[in-house]
């Protein structure tokens, strides 16, 4: 389980992903972040779960696809591992969705219907 440390800029305590060696938290250090990382990030900070054991594992793992080290055969294990971190991170959570057309109509019918009943 990975411990808090104090951020040695803003002295916030903030948990440092795993294997990775931080003695400033993520508002203070630079945005060292590739493009994955930086949309994993963004979905699971997003519900809190970035502190996660499962969404730290997540970006690490996205970090490793970032690296642009990895053999492709290694990028296709690494990725579908990603997807089950993700996925697991963000267990119970209603994830938000664009709404479509067909949603725009049907809240739209609804408030008709409800303000209708208001008058009626
Ligand atoms: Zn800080």
């Amino acid at each position: 389980m990975a411990k808090a440390i104090e951020c040695k800029k803003c002295e916030r305590a903030f948990v440092p992903l795993v294997g990775e060696h931080a003695t400033l938290c993520k508002e203070c250090a630079p945005d060292k972040r590739g493009p994955i990382e930086t949309q994993v990030y963004a979905d699971l900070s997003k519900y809190g779960r970035d502190l996660t054991t499962d969404g730290a594992m997540a970006l690490r793992l996205a970090r490793e696809m970032d690296s642009g080290e990895a053999t492709s055969s290694a990028l296709a294990t690494v990725s579908k591992q990603l997807r089950a971190c993700i996925d697991a991170a963000l267990e119970g959570v209603v994830r938000e969705r664009q709404p479509t057309a067909i949603d725009r109509i049907r809240a739209a019918r609804a408030e008709r219907n409800s303000s209708h009943q208001d008058t009626a």
